[in-house]
């Protein structure tokens, strides 16, 4: 399981420094999470302004 960010994301990063594994970072259009590494926290989802980051 890990979290995956949606379309919905609006590139304000805070959810990067939340991250205690350091598992996400920009991409192109959107922020995004790398699924080997998420630990499943939900802390990005917690601070996300826009509801972006969900659980698979
Ligand atoms: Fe990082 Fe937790 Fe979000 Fe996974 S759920 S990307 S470990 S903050
Ligand atoms: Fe995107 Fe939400 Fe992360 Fe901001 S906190 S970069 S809107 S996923």
């Amino acid at each position: 399981m890990a979290y995956k960010i949606s379309d919905e994301c609006i590139m304000c990063g805070a959810c990067e420094a939340e991250c205690p594994v350091s598992a996400i970072s920009a991409a192109d259009d959107k922020y995004a999470i790398d699924a080997d590494s998420c630990l499943d926290c939900g802390a990005c989802a917690g601070v996300c302004p826009v509801g972006a980051p969900q659980a698979e």
